[in-house]
């Protein structure tokens, strides 16, 4: 295993030195399957194609937590595709906390809360990120390709009855949900319920006709909607709070994981079974 990450972190694509690094990998994210039941205009799927064979098991998960643990695991986060689509995911999530103290995220678009609630527990899950662009059905159907809003809230409801800690990833998209009064209505529902909530600058790994057409800036659009952050110096992020909620500012992935090189170190492991550098 160390002799495989060696040649991980040593690779030149990806510029990283493991005596830097000193070979801790504090994270690992878990592409659980590359399928997922929602068709986002703006998914790239996390790099990954949707038609990759997903291949991984419990057991090759498993196997590999365990062994991340010598190198200072503290951190697993299941994502897809759709994670909840995986289907051994009861068996997973009591197995990771048998044998190992890690904290376990995961990220979803939350239309299949309500059928695998029964799978999860608040115990064991640390946080569930909810995808959620919009409070409006007929624009949620025009981002996602499904009439799920429903579905998803009442999967949050769910989250919420159950005493889950709960976070809404809300994408910000020109034109869809960038207005005034959306941008409130978000932020209303979330202090509301409760939920912390990120609003998320669009990748350029979008589409290009897409990226063009709704790429905003998150500083302009949250400032003309009246919403002054301040810095959190921990984590490069901006954040303020409401009621309960933290809502923060989240820069793409590529920027924050620039600014944050040094301490990022994570792994990801694809559905078919490859383990990856974070920025691949
Ligand atoms: S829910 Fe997520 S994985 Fe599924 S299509 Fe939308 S962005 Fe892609």
């Amino acid at each position: 295993m160390k002799q495989y990450l060696f040649k991980i972190f040593n690779d030149k694509e990806y510029g990283f030195n493991h005596e830097k690094f000193e070979f801790r990998i504090p994270s690992l994210r878990v592409s659980l399957i590359s399928r997922c039941n929602e068709r986002c205009f703006y998914c790239h799927n996390e790099g990954i194609s949707k038609k990759m064979p997903s291949v991984i098991q419990t057991g090759d998960i498993i196997n590999t937590i365990y062994l991340l643990r010598e190198f200072g695991l503290k951190k697993v986060k299941f994502t897809g595709g759709e994670p909840l689509l995986f289907k051994d995911l009861k068996n997973l999530l009591y197995k990771i906390k048998h044998i190992a103290d890690v904290k376990l995220f995961i990220t979803t678009n939350g239309t299949l809360i309500k059928k695998r609630i029964k799978d999860l527990s608040p115990n064991i899950i640390n946080k569930v990120s909810v995808s959620l662009d919009t409070l409006e059905p007929d624009v949620y159907k025009y981002i996602t390709g499904e009439n799920l809003l429903g579905e998803v809230i009442t999967g949050l409801n769910m989250l919420k009855r159950n005493g889950y800690n709960v976070e809404i990833n809300n994408l910000l998209l020109k034109g869809l949900n960038t207005s005034k009064k959306c941008l409130n209505n978000m932020i209303d529902y979330c202090a509301e319920n409760g939920f912390d909530l990120q609003f998320i600058e669009m990748s350029d790994k979008t589409s290009k006709p897409f990226y063009s057409k709704y790429y905003a800036d998150p500083y302009k659009i949250l400032q003309k909607g009246g919403l002054h952050f301040k810095k959190d110096k921990s984590n490069d992020r901006q954040f303020f709070k409401i009621k309960r909620s933290q809502i923060t500012l989240c820069k793409n992935v590529s920027d924050v994981c620039e600014s944050s090189r040094e301490r990022c170190g994570g792994l990801r492991l694809l559905p078919n079974g490859v383990l990856k550098n974070f920025l691949y």
